[in-house]
């Protein structure tokens, strides 16, 4: 089945703030939610449909994903269950709109998820094109060791909190709803430290480098991400880590630019080189090549050098290489070259101008 753009679906243009995401969400969800369209099967894909799109879009990293490479950015990796990437139960985009329609408090026990993290990592224009193997030092934190991430000094355990009786929820009335917000007292941790780990100072976390080693696929781009799953913060309560995303940033070269997979090289020759015509050693990606330059070459000719440029990203074949010669009008000439060259000028008639002719001829016909 072809899926709906997922701005579309939620009836916003693509550079709707979160703010006017969440909104068109909420009023549309409102329409076709199950509970008020009972038995209707269109209401109820439309529902799932929204907040699929919901899903990807309210997360940034999501949708920077799904904006790069559409729905492929953002279907890998198991969807958009609950607990899945970035983690967004459905009933919490409810939460405070159906209040306990949806029962709440269910999800508690499984324990939160770490928070992901994010590494910037720059590297060289050759590295991106035929990739690198690093390893790469990532500042997070670990579950302290001296009191397996309880927070309580060994030997103490968190004592139960008396205003949720260990819930992590106070329930309130509001109008006719009966809502839940987390307890205040314990933070929604259901637990309260009393004899906090000296090591830890209570958080059950300390801070710690982890060293990993990244494989940086060849042809790479700025802003590339590389998700290294369950390498993030680590989740409370034995709930689980969340990810890390090398972010990637590639260096601009001196001579070469990037094209997508080509690489463009602008090379300057002399007015008599391209008059007369030379070799011309390129360099390329992998060391310097032969180009025969052929008489009367113009500025801005283009040579390919095919299968010299960048790999493709998982990927099969290379880009090439575009070498753009630049004909070099000469300054500072000595007055014997002046000479000489006034010499070239009487003696040129329009014949080795080929192109100045037929434009001055233009310009004749139409100005007269
Ligand atoms: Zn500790
Ligand atoms: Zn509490």
């Amino acid at each position: 089945m072809n899926k709906r753009d997922y701005y579309e679906v939620l009836e916003v243009n693509r550079n709707a703030s979160e703010t006017e995401i969440k909104k068109a969400y909420r009023k549309l969800a409102l329409k076709c939610h199950p509970d008020k369209n009972p038995g209707d099967k269109q209401a109820e894909e439309r529902f799932k449909e929204l907040s699929e799109a919901y899903a990807a879009l309210s997360d940034a990293q999501k949708r920077a994903l799904y904006d790069q490479y559409g729905h492929a950015g953002v279907d890998q990796g198991g969807g958009f269950s609950s607990g899945g990437f970035g983690g967004t139960p459905f009933e919490d985009l409810f939460g405070d709109i159906f209040g306990d329609i949806f029962g709440g408090g269910s999800r508690r026990s499984a324990g939160r998820r770490g928070d992901d993290l994010r590494y910037n990592l720059t590297i060289s224009f050759e590295e991106a094109a035929f990739g690198l193997e690093t390893k790469v030092q990532v500042p997070r934190h670990e579950t302290c060791r001296t009191c397996q991430g309880s927070g309580a000094r060994p030997g103490t355990s968190p004592q139960i909190c008396q205003t949720c009786s260990g819930h992590g929820q106070v329930r309130f009335q509001q109008g006719f709803f009966s809502l839940t917000r987390p307890c205040p007292d314990c933070g929604g941790e259901g637990k309260r430290i009393t004899d906090p780990c000296s090591e830890c100072r209570g958080t059950g976390l300390t801070r710690s480098k982890k060293t990993l080693s990244l494989k940086i696929p060849a042809g790479v781009e700025s802003g590339n991400r590389l998700k290294l799953n369950r390498e993030g913060e680590p989740g409370a309560q034995g709930g689980p880590s969340g990810d890390l995303y090398v972010v990637i940033t590639v260096k601009n070269h001196p001579i070469f630019q990037r094209e997508g997979q080509d690489i463009i090289c602008e090379i300057p020759v002399s007015f008599s080189q391209a008059v007369l015509g030379c070799q011309l050693e390129i360099p390329t990606l992998e060391g310097k090549v032969n180009l025969k330059l052929p008489a009367g070459t113009q500025s801005g000719k283009i040579f390919k050098l095919t299968g010299k440029g960048i790999p493709a990203l998982h990927g099969y074949g290379r880009g090439d290489e575009l070498v753009v010669v630049r004909v070099e009008t000469p300054t500072k000439l000595t007055p014997r070259q002046k000479e000489l060259l006034e010499e070239f000028s009487r003696e040129g008639g329009e014949e080795i101008h080929p192109m100045g002719k037929s434009f001055f001829d233009k310009v004749k016909e139409l100005f007269g």
